[in-house]
């Protein structure tokens, strides 16, 4: 007999492949490139070769590791590091990576030596801070001038291209004077370097609202999309900002099960003198009587926050969580539930992040390509 393993999450290849496709359509028909970033699913088997198929024209992830996984399962693209190289880390990225996001010349000085050390050319994009304070050169003369020192002095590098991030540290959004300001900054850069960059890189996710919205600049011709085919309409607020085109995605490629190992009812107020909870914190009850509650075998030790998971069940809600045991309010839930029945739930990013991250999680897949 097939006994599965719980908890685990399941996979819908094929309804994270329709999301991928349907958002890169929506770039491709706007002129942009799209770089598929593979590091929400933390590179996990078999997701590089769904985005490929889906349209990505690269692939791009913020972690080395994943990047050689999807190359050794025989996916074929160009490849592009998204988090600014670590110094100690400058061979294996010249060796992995065609492409990486830069923002420290010491670290593009690096990328050259080992570049011409290996007979290769590695690409750069050079980030600007725009204000959401993350990486990137936030004074814009000191990024001009690094770009016209890796065109004129580097030969190992070729700029490929500038870039930013918004919405990632300070809530910054990627408004219409956001992205013209890149736009205008890649102008500067392309008269002080006498030719045109082949990449101007306007954001994540969180840019398509500029896509929905008609506003982005034309010269900003790439984006680099990981959440949106994660979680479609789910997250949008992450995602978009609460614009409905999402509602044309799946919200269940990623899928989270656990079986139900205790099931009573109990008060919904803790009865004795109240101290601190599990993470240390002082949570505040609600008396609503007694209440029916089922325990599920899963907890933040598997996805992190519980606000990131969400009950398929009709009736059902998440009220607290431990390492291993999430609380679940079933009072009024109609279908009868027993012990070691399996319960679904939906997944934002940061729980699909952290369950694909962990070896102890079952993954099963469904319609994954050959
Ligand atoms: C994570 C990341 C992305 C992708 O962001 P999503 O919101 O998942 O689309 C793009 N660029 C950089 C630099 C990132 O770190």
């Amino acid at each position: 007999m097939q006994v599965n393993r719980y908890p685990a999450v399941i996979i819908d290849h094929r309804k994270y492949r329709e999301n991928a496709r349907t958002v890169y359509r929506w770039c491709h028909e706007k002129g942009l490139l799209v770089a598929g970033i593979i590091k929400g699913t933390s590179g996990i088997t078999g997701i590089a070769a769904d985005l490929v198929w889906a349209g990505a024209d690269m692939i791009g992830s913020s972690r080395l590791d994943q990047i050689r996984h999807a190359q050794a399962e025989g996916v074929q693209s160009t490849w592009l590091l998204i988090r600014i190289p670590m110094l100690s880390e400058v061979p294996d990225v010249v060796a992995t990576a065609d492409i990486s996001l830069n923002s420290e010349l010491a670290v593009l000085a690096a990328l050259n030596r080992e570049a011409l050390r290996q007979s290769r050319v590695h690409r750069v994009i050079l980030m600007a801070d725009l204000g959401d304070l993350r990486e990137g050169w936030i004074d814009q003369e000191e990024l001009i001038q690094a770009a016209v020192q890796v065109e004129t002095a580097m030969d190992g590098l070729r700029l490929e291209g500038i870039g930013t991030n918004l919405g990632c540290y300070g809530s910054v959004m990627p408004t219409k004077d956001k992205l013209e300001s890149l736009a205008a900054l890649a102008e500067r850069v392309e008269e002080a370097i006498g030719r045109p960059l082949d990449i101007v890189s306007g954001g994540a996710t969180s840019s398509l609202m500029a896509v929905f919205d008609g506003y982005l600049p034309a010269r900003i011709n790439m984006l680099r999309i990981g959440a949106a085919p994660m979680t479609g309409p789910l997250e949008d607020l992450r995602t978009s900002y609460g614009r409905r085109e999402m509602d044309a995605l799946h919200d269940d490629a990623f899928v989270l099960e656990a079986e139900i190992i205790e099931l009573k009812t109990k008060p919904s107020y803790p009865i004795g003198e109240l101290g601190v909870d599990a993470t240390g914190h002082s949570p505040t009850f609600i008396d609503r009587g007694m209440r029916r509650r089922a325990i599920v075998a899963v907890g933040r030790a598997d996805y992190g926050d519980p606000y990131d998971i969400i009950p398929e069940l009709a009736g059902a809600e998440v009220i607290g969580a431990s390492g291993d045991h999430t609380l679940i309010d079933v009072t009024d839930v109609e279908a009868p539930l027993h012990i070691g029945d399996v319960l679904r739930f939906r997944l934002r990013y940061s729980a699909i992040l952290n369950l694909t991250a962990n070896e102890d999680i079952a993954v099963r897949e469904i319609s994954a390509l050959d």
